[in-house]
């Protein structure tokens, strides 16, 4: 039996901290694990730009209601859906992530939680370190197979635990550290990509 993890924001959905940058005017908000590898890190550096502008949770919450996912995605899903069990493996948060889930027939999330103070986001919780590595692992100790995509650097352990994993989408640097893994532009070369990855596991 095999699964299927994918990432979502830049694989399923766009990256919802540009999209709030982009909507607040907020530069500060732009980096994202493509441009600051140390999660801790970005997370902290977003938590005081929030504070220092004020920005509440149902700030960002309006910007992800009128976010949906990324043309394709839906049928992609359906597509890997009917191949695979799926399940998502995000760094986002349940706050940030369920109301975008709604657009895709609410597959498996896998994320992390945000500390909630009077609507402020005090903090965040990751429900485990390197939880994309870990959740390939123990899909392994359930006796999966598993095949991987993601586009970003918290997702190359996820890559690598895996028995295949595949870029998409990655920004040049993930592509130049991490040639071992095939890379893939759009969803029909996605779709190839599992076909071929399937054959070889
Ligand atoms: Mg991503």
């Amino acid at each position: 039996m095999k699964l299927a993890c994918l990432d979502l924001e830049g694989v399923l959905v766009p990256e919802i901290w540009i999209n709030v940058a982009e909507r607040t005017g907020i530069d500060d908000l732009r980096l994202t694990t493509r441009d600051i590898p140390d999660y801790d890190e970005l997370m902290r550096h977003r938590l005081s730009v929030l504070d220092k502008h004020d920005l509440k949770l149902s700030d960002i919450q309006d910007v992800i209601n009128d976010m949906g996912p990324l043309e394709g995605a839906g049928e992609f899903l359906d597509w890997l859906r009917q191949r695979y069990q799926v399940v998502i493996l995000s760094d986002t948060f349940y706050e940030f992530g369920m109301p975008l889930m709604a657009h895709l027939g609410y597959p498996t999330l896998f994320c992390h939680k945000l500390a909630i103070r009077d609507d402020h986001i005090v903090d965040y919780r990751l429900r485990q370190n390197d939880q994309k590595r870990e959740a390939v692992k123990s899909f392994h100790a359930l006796n999966f197979k598993v095949i991987a995509a993601g586009d970003s650097y918290n997702d190359t352990s996820m890559l690598g635990e895996a028995d295949a994993g595949i870029l998409f989408c990655p920004p040049q640097n993930v592509i130049d550290e991490f040639p071992q893994f095939p890379v893939t532009t759009n969803y029909a070369e996605l779709r190839e990509a599992f076909i071929h990855a399937d054959k070889s596991i």
